[in-house]
């Protein structure tokens, strides 16, 4: 009887134990959705984020309206228990292109963390343009960041300040925690869009930011464990005007192009995001993506950890 429970409970461990392989709990290595949208905006989902959050380091790709709020929902201060969140501790950034959805709460991450303590300058990556955007947007918030500096706040004098780092393809960024590369991607005759792969120790994960389809996107998603790739349906597509079908087709990915891409490079698990419905709902556009993809999916909510 004794051997049989002690059987009992080494079964019952080694399935919790794989069970745990597969849950954000048991990885170092966590991917926060800090924001699923696009252009629209819609309430429940803020501007495109997602937070890389390794030991106790967040890495943000995409910084779209909304991103400081969000991130402080995760974080303790805010009932959240992902310390890496905590806001003064948003200091490292990658953009993946200029567009307006993607870089709108750039002056929010500037200013926010740094009036809620953050004391080191904002490390920025991003295409070409980045930093003529951070200086534009300190230009236009000199007076905030003077009566700040130089009245009674205590506030201090590294934290509003940005390092800018113009991308090109390759490893751009490496620590301890982890190797990011960026990759160009196609994205209409948008010139200079990227995608990320980020590897740390226990995992990689590729984010596409917007793109048409594109073999770039394939090649670094082969044997991901994760790929964070945007979509739009195919149903609501054809219901859309010729103009801007043509418009869609050659900047952004259709659900069945994600499914075939998504089948050739078989990631661990596909996420949903920046998604465009045009109508159609959440089950039909995993619907059309299954027609050619069968492996792991999840359509991206905001704040949906992975
Ligand atoms: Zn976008
Ligand atoms: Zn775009």
């Amino acid at each position: 009887m004794y051997i049989r429970v002690s059987l009992l409970v080494i079964l019952l461990a080694a399935i919790a134990s794989d069970a745990l392989a597969d849950s954000p709990e048991s990885s170092t290595t966590k991917v926060v959705l800090l924001g699923t949208g696009t252009p629209n905006p819609e309430p429940d989902r803020s501007g495109p984020a997602v937070a890389i959050v390794v030991n106790d380091a967040a890495y943000l790709v995409d910084f779209g309206p909304g991103v400081v709020r969000r991130a402080a929902e995760m974080s303790p201060a805010y009932g959240g228990d992902i310390a890496a969140l905590d806001v003064d501790q948003l200091n490292v950034a990658f953009l993946t292109h200029l567009h307006s959805d993607h870089s709108a709460g750039l002056s929010d991450l500037i200013l926010t963390p740094w009036v809620a303590g953050r004391d080191k300058p904002l490390e920025l990556y991003g295409p070409e343009g980045i930093a003529d955007m951070a200086e534009h947007i300190l230009k236009a918030y000199d007076a905030d960041i003077r009566y700040r500096l130089d009245g009674l706040e205590p506030a201090n004098d590294q934290g509003w300040r940005v390092n800018a780092h113009t991308l090109e393809d390759g490893v751009v960024y490496e620590d301890d925690n982890v190797k990011v590369e960026a990759f160009r991607v196609r994205h209409g005759t948008w010139e200079n869009a990227f995608g990320f792969r980020f590897t740390t120790d226990d995992r990689v994960i590729v984010i596409s930011g917007d793109v048409a389809p594109d073999p770039t996107v394939e090649e670094y998603a082969t044997g991901a464990d994760v790929l964070i790739h945007e979509v739009y349906s195919d149903s609501g597509f054809a219901r859309r005007d010729p103009f801007w079908q043509e418009y869609h087709r050659t900047n952004h990915t259709s659900a069945s192009e994600l499914g075939e891409l998504a089948s050739r490079a078989k990631p661990g698990l596909l996420v949903l995001y920046h998604v465009l419905y045009w109508g159609s709902s959440e089950e039909t556009i995993l619907e059309e993506v299954r027609e050619n993809y069968s492996g792991e999916i999840a359509f991206g909510h905001d704040l949906d950890v992975y």
